[in-house]
This record gives C-alpha cells, structure tokens and sequence, in this order.
C-alpha cells in the first residue's frame, strides 16, 4: 500500500477522483500536473497515514514513511535542480495539508522548510538575492514556530509575539510596508524571532532540515484535531475520521522581487455568479499576504480595477501608478493565467478559485478547486453553465446546494430606507447580503448580542466561530478574497471588508470614522452588496428572486417525485408559499387562531365551563371566526389541497396564569376569581406533552371537534359559491389507537354530513391522521383500514420515540452531540436508523392495507434536505415546510430523484 503519492513534472501518481486519500488539494495538485498546468513538483502523503498518525504517534509514523518519503524528496530535487539540507544550493519545501474538503484556512501551511543559518547565505548568493533569502528566512521561523512548536496566539486578544516585533521594528524605522525592510531589518528579524523561540521553548529554533521536514508532517496532522479544525467540522457536519493529507511541495518564490508575485483568483464572480474572470494579487509577495491583508491588494483584470477604483474613489492615474491590474503590469503573464483559468474551469466544469504564484516572471499555479460561492452566485452559475453546455439538467441541479438557496429568500434593506441612511464610510462589498446589529470587536463576544456585527481590523481562522454567531463582519483591511471575505461567502453571511476609513480600537472598543465615534453596542448596518457602512438600524424588506432562480425550480418539478407543500396557518403565510411553488398545505394547525386577543376569550369561556352546554355557547362564538380563517387559507391555496389538523395542544395552554388576568377573566365571566384559580389548577399537568391534548381533547370534547369541523366544511362550502375550490383534508392529531381515530372520524362524517343536508351542497374532503405516537406507526395497518392519508408528526415522533422532552432537551442535546452520543440533532436531522424505522414500517403497513394511501411530513425535517432525500426513498407523496423552506425542499427533492 503506498503512502506517498508524486505530483509534477506533467505526471503524477494519483488523479482527481482520489480525493478522499490524497484530499482535495493533493487530488488537484496531481490532476493539475497530468494536464500540462505548471505546478511545482512534490508528493502528498495520503489521509489514512494521518488516522495510522492518529493511533501510532510520531515515531512509528516516520518509520512506516521514511523510506518513499525520502524518494520523493529527491524526485523533487532532480526536477528543481537543488538538494534538500544541502547549504550552497538548497531546495526549499513548502508543507501543506489538505482534506477531501476544503477548509479554507482551517489548518496551517509552512513555507520556506529547509532553511538554517548556512542554508539563507548559500541561497542568497545563489539566487544574488539577499534581501529575498532573508525574508524568505524571517517567515519560515515565523510559520515554524507558530504552527509546529504552537506559538501561535489562542485568541485574537493575545499578542503574537512575531507580529509584536515587526510592528516594533517598523514603528521604530518609520515605515508601515513590510516590503520596506532592508536586508539588515530582515536579518534584524531573525535574529529576534529565534531569540523568541529560545526563551518561549527552552530550545533553539530547530537547524536540521529533515528534523524540520518531519515536525511539519507531524503538525499538519495535528492541525486536523485542532479546535478550529474541529469546529470547521461540526459546523459542517464532517466527520473526524475523514483525517489530512501532507502535501509537500517545492516552493516557488513570489518575494524575489518586482517581477515576482502571489495572487488568488476565481474564473467567475463568487459573489454574484456573473462570468467574469477575477481576483487579486500582490506583488513581491509570498503565502498569505494576499489573504491577510498586510497590503492593499491589486486587481486582476482591468475591468476589476477599474470597477475597485471607482468602489474605492481612487482617481484613474493613482489607479495605473499604485494599483495597476495584473492585466496591465504583466500582459503576458496574465494571458498564460487566463488560458489556465479556461482550462480548468472546463476540466472541471465548474467554477475555480485557484492560487498562483510568480517567480522571476514564471507563472506557477498552486491550487485549484471549486470555488466557494453565495447562493445567488450558486444559482446564476449553475444555469449559466446549463446553458453553456458544460453540465447537463441533473447536473446543474445536483450542483446545487439546497440549504444556501436560504440567503436568497431573506430580506434586503428597504430601498426608501436606504434613502435615508447616513453611510458613514464604504468598504468592499465582499458578501451581499443585508445585516443590522450591534457593534462588537472580539469574536468571542459576538453572541453578547442577539444581532452583533463584528468588527476587526482583519479576520483570522480563530475568529470563525464569533463569525458564524454575527449578523454581519465588517473588516477594516483585506480585500474581496480576505479571510472574513472568503468565510463569509461561505457562510452566506453579510460582510464588508477592507473599510480603510475605519479606526479600529480594541482597546477603548471602539470604532471611529471622520471624527465621529462609534462604541460597542451602537447600532450599525452593513449592505453587503454596495459595501455601504450605514450609521444605526435600517429597515429591511423581501428580495426578489432572479429568473435564474425561478428557472432551477422549474427544472426542478421535471425531476422531483414527491410534492412539496407547507406549513402554513394563515392566508399571508400560504401566499408566500405558494409562490415560492408550494403544491398545497401538509399541516396548518388551528390553535394559532386561539390565541388572538378576541378569540382567546371565547376559548377561556369555553375551556371553564363545567357542563357541555356551556362549552357549546362558547364554541357558538369560535366557529365564525375559525370559519373565516379557513375561507382565508382555502382562498389562498386555491385549487389546492389543504390539511388542517384539529386542536392539539393541552387547554391548559390557553389559560391564563397571572393573578392580573386571572381576575379580568373572572369579571369577564361573571365567575369568582377562586373558580378561575381552581380550574387552571385542575388543567396543570405532570407531563403536559404527554398529557390532554391531541386527540383525546376531540374523543372527550367531541363538541370541539364538531365545531372545527363545520368550520372547515361551511367555509369550503361558502366558497364553492363563490366559485373556488377548496380541497380539505381533516387530520386528527395523536392518535395511538385505531379505535381513537374511529371515534374521531365519526364524528367529522356525521358533522359534515349534517352541514351537506342544512346545506343542500357538498364538497369533497378527506379524513386522515397524523402518525406520531411510536403506537400509531405499529398500528398503522389497522388505522389504514379508515385513515384515508398518513401524514408523519416527526417533531412528536421523535420525542416519544427517544423519550426526549422537545422542550427541555436543549439541556442534554448539545453535550450528546459534542460528545458523540448523538450525531446530530434528531429534532433538526431525522433519525433514520431509529425514528427513520417507524416511518418506513408505518408507511408500508399502511399501504399494505390500503395500496394508495397518502402519505406525507410534516415535521420540522420537511425542509431538511437530508431527511427530505430520506422520504423520498420510503416513497412518500410529500414533504411539507415552512414557507421560507419550500424552494429548499424542491430542489432536495429533485436532487434525492435524480
Ligand atoms: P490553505 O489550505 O490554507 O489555502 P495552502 O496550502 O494553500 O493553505 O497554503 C497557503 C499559501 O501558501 C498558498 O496560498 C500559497 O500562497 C502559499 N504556498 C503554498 N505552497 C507553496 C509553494 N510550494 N510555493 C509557494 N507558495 C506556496
Ligand atoms: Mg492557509
Ligand atoms: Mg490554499
């Protein structure tokens, strides 16, 4: 079994599809190098050394790759002409890692290995280059210290001990550019940092080049246990056993000098999808400069410049002195980049976001992948691709991501407020979006908050967790493809990067812009696709969707089996559904209506009374209203079916239990203020959600479920003159035994019956149950006998089946998952092992009673992409969700058919 696999030279061991051992970097690197792309020569050790790594440790580990690891190394030395440890000409390596994802900036690079005392003389005469060796040589013993013997600061608040000295020694020269430092400051540099490593670790900064080489391996390996690796991972749901690759690499220089570089760039725009080649370089630059921050990097293309000129306001001559486009600078360089791009986008077939580098006017490329993307960006991509030709239907649909079609459907700032905003400063506009919330400057203060914008003079992997809770990142340097840019296009989140008018303080905490402070807690507004920094809060409204958008969901319904339909208690909810091309309504609960100031009332009445006659004067009151409701929603989704479920929720819900209401529902009713008292005492349950409510309200409370249900029928009945179609489908809720729904069903049949006659009309309507007691899915071939449809409750399912509170399990839930108890949260991921069993076992057996049975969900999962695949495969008719999730539906159900 090989653990090594070679790359360069235009062959390599391994190929694209090996992705899982050689992760995407080491798969790309060796794709790259088949295809003809320059890509400096090296070998990658593969992600199950790193799970050997994992049980064996360090020594072990070295001995089981000593042997091809040092082939490989002299592999890259005859290509490159230079000797790894050798002092007059050495070869310098670049140490990489790399999952079968990407996880941008999630786990360390060191560049520049190989270097010592001897070896930076030997490669400054060599290369008649000194200054460029010995920053070569100052940024290995930064890197090497930081990652390998774990330098680097926890948290942002901590002082980087590297950086301190820099800052230092620029103050004290006068200058702000690192490109400034002389060959003496860079020397100066060095001799500092090692001092640095010395008094942190007892030890000298590390002179053997093969001992280097191997700590490196080691740490990359380590990276990937590390916190952000692993937070990285939960947040994506990635397990921990997929493990790195080490990619080793023969590094190439972008810090040799003016004809020298380092850039990032993206064969199309991954902010908006449009096709245009674009990204960012700087020049006599090395690693992550560009990422970083350190300078204001230059555009690309012309068109890019010219578009950041007049986002920046910088004059067209300051322009093509200070930042001319790499277009410009290097015509023919760029002209090799381009034709790259080209081929790789089409190798791919997909958008590309690559890293290259330029030494001595040789172009390098050192990474390619697709491209992260925002969901307008995902959308417009993959129909432009369908209609490029370079992907078929299936595979535009398949490209996408269901759950980031969520930042299309969310609300922009209202133009007329716009209007009105004072913009304070402007930035890049580096992931659109629209965010207001409260200022804050520590990443692991963003959830003191409920809406925070964090704010950083620039973003770092270890701020991604701050990130994630923020409504918005607004930096103050770094450009588009900066960390806080890439992050948080990401995470489609709201970010403005590189707001150079700000003053960032973290120590007062605070944030000032021509004079005028801004403290933490004040309120700010970010527009993330202008780049506008808007002083206080502003009014948001709902986007509009594009044509590419309403096209994917078209092709969508070509490939999808299941319908999608939504949760929906109100007209405005069902219209918003119906356009985003809900097929019907799977669940619209009743009770919502309840809980109106004038309703609640009549309900409290009904509720206290003692007798049934009492219930029914008060029910008298309710049906008008609940009629009304129905005509509302019916109207709505017209030509649609709609399913309402009957009262579910224990009464005592509705009750009040403040003394203040109390009372006013005693004069209310002309009752004593002990009688109130002592029945919202008699209501109180031990266990409420295993309590009254549900079915058993309607089987003891029949009159309940006879008003509910003329309701419906009366309101369907009333608009059939209106000439309107309303297709009801009652469903009886928590019903464990078939002998509860015979009772309930009875009792809707006779009452719709009895409505028909008084009518002289009928309409069609179906009776049909929701399955969410573990009992009801058991006897689901008995309850099919009447049941005309199946709709599965996973929200109860799942808590009856686990024996998990809903309602208190947020206490236990997040330790199971962080301990690896439970994968997930079954309330939000369906359980398809456990609760998964039920819901194919209750649908087959109801089938096998009655062969068309509908069968549908109505849980929270209905809009999960994953669990919707899963009712897809147990051949529901389907899923249903809450509105804004219904076009996340559709396509996950399309993506589960094809
Ligand atoms: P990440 O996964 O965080 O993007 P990379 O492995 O891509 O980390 O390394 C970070 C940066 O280091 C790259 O963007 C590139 O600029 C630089 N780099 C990596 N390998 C080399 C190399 N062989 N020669 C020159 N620069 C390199
Ligand atoms: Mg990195
Ligand atoms: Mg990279």
């Amino acid at each position: 079994k090989a653990r090594v696999y070679t790359f360069g030279n235009k062959t390599a061991d391994g190929d694209s599809r090996m992705r899982n051992l050689l992760g995407g970097k080491g798969a790309n690197l060796a794709e790259m190098s088949k295809i003809g792309i320059p890509v400096p020569p090296g070998f990658t050790i593969t992600t199950e050394v790193c799970t050997e790594y994992n049980s064996l440790g360090m020594d072990a580990t070295v001995g089981l790759l000593k042997n091809e690891v040092e082939a490989a190394v002299s592999g890259i030395e005859k290509t490159m002409g230079t000797q790894f440890g050798d002092n007059d000409n050495p070869l310098l390596l670049s140490v990489r890692s790399g999952a079968r994802v990407s996880m941008p900036g999630m786990m360390d690079t060191v560049l520049n290995l190989g270097l010592n005392d001897e070896a930076v003389i030997g490669l400054a005469k060599r290369t008649r280059n000194e200054r460029f060796a010995w920053d070569s040589y100052r940024r290995f013993i930064q890197m090497y210290a930081g990652v390998v013997l774990g330098m680097k600061p926890e948290t942002k608040q901590d002082i980087d001990p590297f950086e301190e000295i820099i800052e230092h020694l620029k103050e004290k020269r006068g200058i702000t550019m690192d490109t400034e430092f002389t060959v003496q400051d860079l020397q100066d540099l060095v001799y500092d940092f090692k001092d640095v490593v010395k008094k942190r670790s007892g030890l000298p900064f590390p002179t053997d080049p093969w001992e280097q080489l191997w700590g490196s391996i080691m740490a990359v390996f380590d990276s990937w246990n590390g916190d952000r690796a692993v937070y990285y991972r939960k947040m994506n749901g990635y397990p921990g056993d997929w493990g790195t690759a080490v990619n080793v690499q023969a590094m190439v220089y972008g810090n040799m000098g003016d004809n020298s570089g380092t850039g990032v760039c993206f064969t199309r725009d991954a902010g908006t999808g449009e096709n245009l080649f674009n990204g960012e370089y700087l020049i006599n630059a090395q690693g992550e400069d560009v990422v970083a921050g350190v300078r204001t990097p230059q555009q690309i293309t012309q068109i890019g410049s010219k578009r950041w000129a007049e986002l920046a306001q910088v004059e067209e001559n300051d322009r093509i002195n200070d930042f001319p486009s790499l277009e410009e600078l290097m015509p023919s360089i760029y002209k090799e980049l381009y034709s790259y791009q080209d081929t790789l986008e089409k190798h791919y077939n997909d958008m590309q976001d690559m890293e290259f580098t330029i030494q001595d006017g040789k172009l390098w490329i050192l990474q390619t992948r697709n491209g992260k993307r925002t969901g307008a960006a995902m959308v417009k991509i993959a129909m432009d691709l369908l209609k490029e030709g370079m992907v078929n239907e299936q595979e535009a649909l398949l490209m996408l991501d269901p759950n980031k079609l969520d930042e299309l459907l969310h609300p922009i700032f209202d133009p007329n407020a716009l209007k009105r905003a004072h913009v304070i400063a402007q930035g890049l506009p580096a992931s659109p979006g629209a965010a207001t919330g409260q200022l804050v400057f520590f990443a692991d203060e963003a959830k003191k908050y409920k809406n925070s914008i964090l704010t950083r003079i620039e973003t770092s992997p270890e701020d991604v967790e701050g990130m994630n809770h923020a409504k918005g990142i607004l930096t103050a340097r770094g450009g588009m493809t900066s960390h806080a840019a890439v992050v948080a296009r990401g995470m489609g989140k709201c970010c403005v990067s590189g707001a150079g008018a700000l003053k960032i303080n973290y120590k007062t905490r605070t944030l000032s812009v021509d004079g005028k402070e801004y403290h933490e807690g004040d309120w700010i507004s970010l527009n993330g696709s202008t780049g506008n920094i808007i002083e206080g809060k502003v009014a948001t409204i709902e986007p509009e969707l594009s044509g590419e958008f309403a096209e994917l969901m078209e092709l969508s319904e070509k490939y999808t089996k299941m319908e999608v339909r939504t949760n929906a208690d109100s007209p405005k909810d069902a219209k918003v559904a119906r356009g985003f091309g809900a097929q019907g309504i799977g669940l619209t609960r009743t009770e919502h209506m309840f809980f109106e100031v004038d309703r609640i009332k009549a309900m409290r009445e009904m509720i206290l009374a003692d007798t049934v006659k009492g219930r029914r004067m008060a029910l008298e009151d309710l049906l008008p209203m609940q009629r009304a409701d129905f005509e509302g929603i019916f109207e709505a989704m017209e030509g649609l079916p709609v399913t309402v479920r009957l009262l579910d929720p224990p009464l005592h819900e509705f009750v009040p239990h403040q003394l203040a209401t109390q009372k006013e529902l005693a004069e209310d009713l002309h009752i004593s203020l002990s009688a109130v008292k002592n029945k919202v005492a008699e209501l109180q349950e031990f266990n409420p959600m295993l309590g009254h409510r549900g079915c058993r309200l309607g089987n003891t409370y029949p009159e309940i479920t006879e008003m509910q249900t003329r309701a419906i029928i009366e309101a369907a009945l009333n608009l059939k003159e209106k000439g309107i179609t309303a297709k009801p489908e009652i469903m009886v809720p928590l019903i464990g035994t078939f002998a509860e729904y015979e009772m309930q069903e009875d009792i809707i049949r006779s009452t719709a019956q009895q409505v028909f006659e008084e009518r002289n009309d009928s309409i069609d309507f179906s009776v049909g149950t929701m399955i969410e007691i573990p009992r009801a899915a058991l006897m689901a071939d008995k309850i099919a006998e009447k049941a005309e449809f199946f709709s599965f409750g996973t929200n109860d399912l799942t808590q009856m089946t686990y024996g998990y509170s809903r309602d208190d399990a947020s206490k236990f839930l997040p330790i199971y998952i962080e301990k690896g108890i439970l994968p997930s949260d079954p309330f939000e991921v369906i359980d398809q092992d456990g609760v998964g069993q039920l819901v194919s076992m209750g649908t087959e057996r109801g089938r096998k009673t009655k062969a068309d049975l509908k069968v549908g969900i109505c849980g929270e999962h209905g809009g999960e992409p994953s669990s919707v695949e899963f009712c897809h495969k147990n051949q529901m008719n389907y899923v249903s969700c809450s509105p804004f999730r219904v076009p996340i539906a559709r396509i996950a159900a399309a993506q589960a058919a094809i």
